[in-house]
């Protein structure tokens, strides 16, 4: 069996690099000659808020048109803002965004004719046009255009909007901290459009972000967190730097760890529906009790939001019918909506989660099941010999393999799963009480430990 191809520039969700080095106009407008000499046609270019974000995308601009593309630039949106807009007008995108990355990264997500982020098999067929310079250039009678369309933005503020019911957030207040992202100008749209009372931070767009890095971590989001408890807001939402991503902070000024947040997400989406919910391995457990309260089942994938969106979409073809899906780190994907995660859309059901419970999010918050998460990083290049013994000494248990190795016992599930770009090696287990949670990480950290000593 020969071995698949790797990708060597695409990582998870695109290339990303640091701007200066890795990062620089020529990479982003070979990049761009390539998407374009495999996707003709007119293609859509955003960016989020960095201030390398100017000089790349006039690189991507320069590249579509140079191989024949009719460049559509919508400035500064989300990544799921121009996602939304790929799906319904356009041949293929580009958005310049290394996402929740500090300030001196800067990347490229590519975006296919369907909205979704381009697939590993295609990412290396960019690649291989990168890495040979084949391109299909054109002469001055074919070479592309460009314009701008600085406002269609708001389709996908409008989108979002006719999503959920009219006029549900009327008696809330809440506070976004778009982190001078990408989101600056649209979740406080669509949260005020919905009759939320909004009151924002950070919603400057400054690329040197200088009041938070772009990871929304609850460390970041403590001034957010004082603003909420202030003003006796009903929640307070932040983004990451392309805000495909949101997290939140509940009406008692606490950080909603990511797993609980796509626990009661689902709650509202599955509300009145039966069906899949597709999430990676790593997710926690709590997924599949929420979805249990709605005959909703788990489809587990492997790691990543394409694997996510691109099992939701194959489970769709094969006639089934799939509710929700999303990450345990705050991306989540609305089939209803588009096969993508989307941070503004998620701001949106948490107000519709609220008007559904009557209760407070901090309430939601502690009334879900009890979880215990263990988390633990080993720097190893021994991945193999370790997911070896793993799998020997659990081979009674129900294990799944599709990324890493997961144990599923009844009272808890463990996934050991190596890195695809680092020599590290991640262990989660959970469960829902402390003791168990203890017992099982001995029964593992006995079997790995000597490997690694
Ligand atoms: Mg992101």
């Amino acid at each position: 069996m020969t071995e698949p191809k790797k990708k060597q520039l695409f990582g998870t969700n695109g290339v990303r690099g640091v701007v200066g080095e890795l990062m620089t106009p020529e990479l982003v407008m070979k990049i761009a000659m390539a998407v374009g000499s495999m996707r003709p046609g007119t293609v859509a270019v955003g960016r989020d808020t960095r201030t390398s974000g100017p000089a790349l995308i006039e690189a991507a601009k320069a590249g579509l048109m140079a191989v024949g593309c009719d460049v559509v630039d919508c400035g500064i949106l989300p990544t799921p803002g121009l996602q939304y807009l790929v799906k319904d007008h356009f041949d293929a995108g580009i958005v310049i965004t290394a996402s929740h990355n500090p300030g001196n990264y800067n990347g490229v997500k590519v975006i296919e004719p369907d909205g979704t982020e381009m697939d590993d098999e295609n990412s290396i067929a960019i690649e291989e046009r990168v890495f040979s310079g084949t391109f299909a250039t054109k002469g001055w009678e074919a070479v592309g255009s460009s314009r701008s369309a600085p406002d269609m933005f708001q389709e996908y503020v409008d989108g979002v909007v006719a999503k959920v019911p009219a006029g549900i957030g009327k008696g809330m207040t809440v506070v976004i901290d778009p982190g001078c992202g990408a989101a600056y100008r649209t979740t406080a749209s669509i949260l005020s459009d919905l009759g939320c009372r909004v009151i924002t931070l950070n919603a400057q767009p400054d690329g040197r972000f200088p009041a938070r890095n772009p990871e929304p971590s609850e460390e970041g989001l403590a001034p957010m967190a004082d603003l909420v408890r202030s003003v006796g807001a009903q929640f307070g939402v932040a983004h990451d730097g392309d805000a495909d991503r949101a997290v939140f902070i509940d009406d008692k000024g606490r950080f909603v760890e990511e797993n609980k947040e796509f626990a009661l997400v689902a709650d509202a989406v599955c509300h009145g529906k039966s069906g899949i919910i597709v999430t990676p391995v790593s997710s926690s457990r709590l997924i599949e009790q929420i979805g249990q309260r709605h005959s909703c089942t788990v489809d587990y994938t492997a790691v990543g939001s394409i694997y996510v969106a691109r099992r939701m979409r194959a489970l769709l073809d094969a006639g089934k019918s799939v509710v929700f899906g999303g990450e345990g780190n705050g991306g989540l994907i609305y089939p209803n909506h588009q096969f993508c995660r989307d941070g503004g859309m998620t701001a949106a059901m948490m107000v519709h989660l609220l008007s559904l419970k009557k209760e407070t999010l901090s309430s939601l918050v502690d009334n879900l099941p009890p979880s215990v998460m263990l988390k633990h990083k080993f720097h190893t290049d021994k991945a193999p010999a370790m997911i070896q013994a793993v799998s020997k000494k659990f081979s009674g248990d129900k294990i799944n393999t599709v990324d890493g190795l997961r144990i599923d016992r009844a009272d808890a599930w463990a996934l050991i799963r190596p890195s695809g770009t680092e020599p590290l090696v991640r262990l989660y287990i959970e469960s829902q009480t402390e003791a168990v949670v203890k017992a099982f990480e001995k029964e593992i950290l006995d079997c790995i430990n000597p490997i690694i000593a």
